[in-house]
């Protein structure tokens, strides 16, 4: 079989940094191998950097971005514990099913999809949560919520955020929005491949967390052992040295640019898809003021053949990008422009190409 190069402009994964695909094709080092262990030293550094944060316990979990959802709540959450959880899309009706797989009591406080959460309403929720949750970037509807504004009101509650999407295409800043605890993936405005979930809690968080968590291989307190122990590192689970490699790479490449350039980078391509695709007659799906640079979705206009423009695209041009999910199954297009993917040569010929494909 021939070697396929795509354009992946769908919800994920991204183009990987050169830099990061680079770094897998270099020979294995034991997972306990001093210059090994440098290098993770300095991707949970560089971690800390990017997640704007001072917690210790900054690491890449091993899985893919569901893996730092799933430790997030079975670290924290046990049976009867009163979670409050933002659900405006699919990943957040995904925290809901975690958590109530936990033991949690789960309240909901929900807003239409391609609207953001109320922050407001998202606090006044429960008295007295052990933990509030949101969605940062909700990648099936394209609409940033605001996870700053329930920070601030959380009281004692522990703030929970997935920034999947988020992390490394807009900005994130886990110390100053008094989030607790944060997952995001490798795939996504990182720019790296599939596979490992950057991860931070801090110090309130852990003193809270649950002391034997219903997952082995997802216990925070055993991974830290090996992960970000200063001096002996205990043996837990084999880290896959190859994507921890990558990862450094990936951040590297992005911390050489200036995490607020690529940052910048990612608004700039947002923005000119945007306005491309309105300038197109298309109508976009997400609410404006909340609309994520990274993650566009458009109103797949009537009369239009929604699996037949993705296939055009991605045969002629070889361009990928995602359709809707759930109740928009079929009713949206998902443009992704994260991580080396956010490029303006990328947006242009997109924008050509459904051109051409819808005759606008
Ligand atoms: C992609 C995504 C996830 C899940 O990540 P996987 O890497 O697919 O496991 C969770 N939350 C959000 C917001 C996502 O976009």
């Amino acid at each position: 079989m021939p070697i396929v190069d795509r354009i992946l402009m769908g919800p994920g994964p991204c183009n990987p940094y050169p830099e990061a695909t680079e770094a897998l094709t270099r020979p294995m080092l034991g997972h306990l191998d001093p210059v090994f262990l440098d290098i993770l030293d300095e991707t949970c550094e560089r971690l800390r950097a990017v997640w704007r944060t001072g917690n210790p316990v900054t690491l890449p979990l091993s899985g893919t971005g569901s893996a730092g959802m799933e430790a997030a709540f079975v670290n924290t959450v046990g049976p009867g514990d009163v979670v409050v959880i933002g659900v405006n899309g699919l990943f957040g009706e995904r925290m809901c099913d975690v958590a109530g797989r936990c033991g949690a009591t789960v309240v909901q406080v929900a807003a239409r999809w391609g609207r953001p959460l109320d922050p407001e309403e998202v606090i006044a929720a429960h008295p007295h949560p052990k933990l509030i949750a949101a969605v940062h970037a909700e990648t099936s509807t394209g609409v940033r919520n605001d996870i700053a504004a329930v920070g601030d009101g959380k009281g004692d509650a522990l703030m929970l955020a997935d920034c999947v999407t988020s992390l490394g295409g807009i900005p994130v800043a886990v110390d100053d929005w008094r989030v607790d605890i944060a997952y995001s993936g490798t795939q996504k405005c990182l720019g790296v491949a599939p596979g490992l979930a950057p991860f931070t809690i801090n110090g309130q968080a852990l003193e809270r967390r649950q002391e034997r968590p219903q997952s082995w291989y997802l216990d925070l307190g055993m991974i830290s052992e090996y992960a970000t122990a200063k001096g002996a590192r205990k043996y837990h689970h084999t880290a896959p040295v190859a994507m921890i490699t990558s990862l450094h790479a990936g951040l590297g490449a992005v911390m050489a640019e200036g995490l607020d350039a690529a940052l910048q980078r990612h608004a700039d391509c947002g923005l000119l898809l945007q306005d491309g695709l309105q300038k197109m007659g298309l109508e976009l799906f997400a609410a404006e003021g909340y609309r994520l640079p990274e993650l566009t979705t458009v109103v797949v206009p009537d009369g239009v053949d929604d699996i037949a423009v993705r296939s055009t695209l991605l045969e002629r041009y070889g361009i990928e990008i995602g359709g809707g999910v759930g109740p928009y199954a079929g009713k949206v297009w998902r443009i992704g422009c994260m991580g080396h993917t956010a490029r303006v040569a990328n947006v242009t010929l997109l924008l050509a190409a459904l051109a051409e494909i819808l005759g606008r």
